[in-house]
């Protein structure tokens, strides 16, 4: 039943990440001059500034983060795609159809003044084989004599042609609300903050110290007249006060009451150390810092990463550290852990209390970047500079291409890059590090996905 318990609790989280992914991207795709720009802005009412098309200069911005209706999307401009296709109509055409394939409804803007034109049938013709919904704009009806302009765009085959004027914001709301009914619902606001104190995992291999570091920062009888959310019987957790924060110290209750069972006892220690994990947004892993990193030491610090939780390395048991092992350790654990060469570490002495006082602050900063969000217009402008110095690796004679991305969660940070052929790892580790240098996010794992569409 603890099994259960836990694999539901695995289950509630994919899920969760699953549904983060599903971020409706909306593709805005047309002509040069029609007013997709100056649409694009509308709908952002100009929250991320799109920057000005520049002649020999790519546009380096290409997707926003739009929100109606209580309603959030990805919107994506394709007009900073560069397809490699030559002549107006077949680059257009390139362009809605990679929109068709990368975004989950599409937008054809049609200046309605000039009325369709052989590119806009071409591209018409494209996005009439699309599954996914399609809507078109008739854009600059700066007033209602233009309407019958609009009524003639009828001939392009994708349904209602809606009236709109970009400039002027004329029925840019009843566009929205079209675009916003066309989309796949949106789903729930990924990770919002949660009641209460945030939550601790305290977990390391046995006699490392965690039953003496958790009485260290609670006091002794702290430790158990704050013990919640259980019974009064079995108390799960522990409130402890450190440097003027409450934090809740999930399942603790095993620390106290010692498993003695020499059979399965490290069995209970590994599920303990699951679920309090699970339950937790934060670990503190303990490591002796006076012992050689061990594979226990990995796989609790692995099991950290895998569920995504931010994470502390706490060394523990310094007042044993000498001279000759501090050396040791430097090589040690550059080898070690190479997982997490993100994660800040302190050392510390649950004995004396050495710099105990310096794991809340550490504990802040990780929890800081596990619920960073960086915005999709500043995402992308960094990403396709970052991609025109370093492009992907060819793959079988294919060049893949990134088209844009998304930070599509948080809790962990999760970023999700729509391409048009597969990344390798070792790319997709390059970006990483290259967020984090650019952004930050230290104490926080992130997570890279890539949607590919061909
Ligand atoms: P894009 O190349 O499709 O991105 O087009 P832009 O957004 O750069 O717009 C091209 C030109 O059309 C600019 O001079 C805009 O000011 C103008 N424009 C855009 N929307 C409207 C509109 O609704 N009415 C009028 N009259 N002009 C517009
Ligand atoms: P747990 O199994 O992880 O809960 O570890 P305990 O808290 O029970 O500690 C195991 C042993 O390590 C005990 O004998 C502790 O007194 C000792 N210990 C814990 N922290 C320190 C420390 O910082 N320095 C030293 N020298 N010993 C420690």
């Amino acid at each position: 039943s603890e099994f259960a318990a836990l694999d539901a609790r695995i289950e509630a989280d994919e899920a969760a990440a699953e549904a983060d992914l599903a971020q409706p991207v909306l593709a805005v795709v047309g002509r040069p001059n029609v007013g997709k720009s100056t649409l694009v802005n509308r709908i952002l009412g100009r929250r991320e500034a799109v920057v000005q098309d520049v002649p020999g200069v790519t546009r380096d911005r290409v997707a926003y983060d739009a929100y109606w209706s209580g309603r959030r999307f990805t919107l994506v401009d394709t007009g900073g795609w560069e397809p490699d296709a030559t002549g107006l109509q077949a680059a257009v055409a390139t362009q809605a159809e990679l929109a068709m394939q990368t975004a989950d409804a599409v937008l054809l803007v049609v200046d309605a003044t000039i009325g369709a034109t052989a590119t806009d049938e071409a591209v018409a013709r494209v996005l009439r084989r699309s599954k996914k919904p399609v809507l078109l704009a008739a854009n600059k009806v700066d007033d209602d004599r233009l309407l019958a302009d609009t009524a003639a765009l009828w001939t392009l085959g994708l349904g209602e042609p809606r009236p709109v004027s970009a400039l002027h914001g004329r029925s840019s709301g009843d566009l929205l609300d079209a675009i916003i009914a066309a989309l796949p619902s949106a789903p729930r606001e990924a990770g919002e903050a949660t009641a209460g104190p945030r939550r601790v995992a305290l977990v390391g291999k046995p006699n490392v110290g965690k039953s003496s570091l958790l009485n260290r920062l609670a006091g002794e009888p702290r430790s158990v007249v704050d013990a919640v959310a259980g019974t009064t019987v079995d108390p799960v957790d522990s409130l402890v006060e450190l440097d003027g924060q409450t934090w809740r110290f999930v399942d603790t209750a095993g620390l106290r009451k010692r498993v003695n069972s020499a059979n399965g006892a490290e069995y209970y220690a590994s599920l303990r150390t699951k679920t309090a994990i699970d339950s937790a947004e934060v670990a503190i892993v303990l490591l002796d810092a006076a012992e050689p990193l061990s594979e226990q030491d990995l796989r609790v610090l692995t099991m950290v990463v895998e569920a995504g939780r931010a994470c502390v390395l706490a060394f523990n048991k310094w007042d044993l550290v000498d001279e000759d092992r501090r050396h040791a350790m430097v090589r040690e654990l550059d080898r070690g852990l190479v997982r997490v060469p993100w994660a800040e570490k302190v050392n510390i002495s649950a004995l004396t209390g050495r710099s105990v006082r310096k794991l809340a602050p550490s504990l802040r900063t990780a929890l800081k970047s596990w619920d960073q969000r960086v915005p999709t217009g500043q995402l992308n402008g960094w990403l396709s500079e970052l991609i025109a110095a370093t492009p992907p690796p060819v793959r079988g004679g294919k060049q893949p291409k990134v088209l844009f991305a998304t930070q599509a969660g948080i809790r962990p940070p999760t970023l999700v890059l729509f391409t048009t052929g597969f990344l390798e790892a070792g790319y997709r580790r390059f970006i990483e590090r290259k967020f984090r240098e650019r952004f930050g996010f230290e104490g926080s794992p992130v997570r890279v996905n890539v949607r590919v569409r061909e």
